[in-house]
């Protein structure tokens, strides 16, 4: 298998398996709050869940987002236009792109953009 499917095919198994751990986090916090007396605002171990709940979401936003990088990443090797910047044109860094499978953006164009 080419090095770059491959590559991006670990970084989705893995992505998928945090998602997967993280929705198992999240049906525990659910199962613990239907436990406690959660629905009471006044109750601290109501908010704990609640930020608990909110933490665990936000990662798994994250997770997602990151599975749909990862899956126009794959169209971009389909396209053969992987690896290439999308501001500049020029080849994105192999170090780069091994740190950031998803990367669309050379270093240089990557760093003017976050200025
Ligand atoms: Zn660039």
């Amino acid at each position: 298998m080419d090095p770059v499917r491959a590559r991006l095919q670990t970084e989705r198994d893995e992505t998928l398996r945090r998602l997967a751990n993280l929705t198992d986090d999240f049906q525990a916090i659910v199962a613990a709050s239907q436990d406690t007396n959660a629905d009471d605002e006044h109750d601290p171990e109501g908010a704990t869940i609640a930020f608990e709940r909110s933490q665990v979401s936000t990662l798994a936003r994250d997770a997602q987002r990151h599975l749909s990088e990862i899956d126009a990443a794959v169209e971009r090797v389909d396209a053969g236009t992987y690896g290439v910047c999308e501001t500049c044109g020029q080849p994105i860094g192999e170090g780069r792109l091994e740190a950031r499978p998803t990367a669309r953006l050379c270093i240089r164009c990557a760093e003017r953009r976050t200025r």
